[in-house]
């Protein structure tokens, strides 16, 4: 997997064992869907890392740990590898950067983790259990709704980071989610351990989570979407998250990127 990180989530039996991929003759490589270019290439350089291994007949599989076969498992060398294939995914590098630095709740990490893995119950991924139900977006009654779309396609999404991002000095509307997580991972990693950098790392998680309640307050309470109700949600959970940082009664982040506390 350290070797060919793409090649296990497109593997037709991810939990398959080596006999089953024995075909009396030699190995079969078998996947979900048709290779791209670059995953045929991996694919390539896999089986011919598979042919050259010297073939043990007669004995039972073993699951081993690590490049070199004798190596045990430890939590260190675990985090290590998960290190090595974070860093193909821009998405994980811009959420570990969001939950290892960022004030925000615990709640809201795990959030925002399962938004980057496209893991939310949006209407689309609802449907594939229940095909009756609509996949239009209720913000904007255009689009289907996706992750893609709902946190940064949709009319609504794209107000709120263009209003965000003149907060923080940062551009936040892009053109592929790929790109957004890019935006995200500059924005958190950017920066110190000033109060402006602490404040702006709440932006992304504000902001998702106020695109996920505004949402669901159409849907389950049947409220009518308005662009300013979304904006007072992320201005407000910036607000609440950001007294934590600093243990002050209000906090402001104002155009720009500059950061106002008070005690009053
Ligand atoms: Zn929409």
């Amino acid at each position: 997997m350290s070797y060919f990180p793409g090649m296990y989530h497109i593997a037709l039996n991810q939990e398959g064992r080596a006999e089953e991929a024995w075909e009396g003759n030699g190995w079969r490589l078998r996947f979900q869907r048709a290779p791209t270019l670059a995953e045929s290439t991996q694919a390539t350089g896999l089986a011919r890392m598979i042919a050259s291994a010297p073939l043990v007949t007669g004995s039972s599989d073993r699951v081993r740990w690590g490049r070199r076969g004798h190596e045990e498992y430890t939590v260190r060398r675990g985090y290590r590898w998960w290190r090595r294939l974070a860093s193909h995914r821009p998405e994980m590098v811009a959420l570990q950067g969001l939950i290892w630095r960022s004030a925000a709740p615990l709640k809201i990490k795990i959030f925002v983790w399962l938004v980057g893995q496209e893991r939310i119950l949006t209407k689309v991924y609802c449907a594939k259990w229940n095909p009756d139900i609509s996949t239009q977006c209720v913000l904007c009654n255009g689009g289907e709704e996706t992750v893609d779309h709902l946190f940064r396609e949709c009319m609504a999404a794209r107000g709120l980071w263009l209003r965000l991002g003149a907060r923080c000095n940062h551009r936040l509307n892009c053109p592929s989610m790929g790109e957004f997580w890019e935006a995200t991972r500059k924005l958190t990693c950017r920066g110190d351990r000033s109060l402006e950098s602490k404040v702006r790392r709440l932006v992304i998680p504000a902001g998702l989570w106020a695109i996920w309640l505004t949402r669901n307050s159409v849907i389950f309470r049947g409220q009518r979407f308005y662009m300013e109700n979304l904006w007072d949600t992320a201005e407000g959970c910036i607000r609440d998250w950001g007294k934590f940082i600093v243990g002050a009664n209000t906090i402001e982040l104002h155009r720009g990127g500059h950061v106002d506390v008070g005690t009053g």
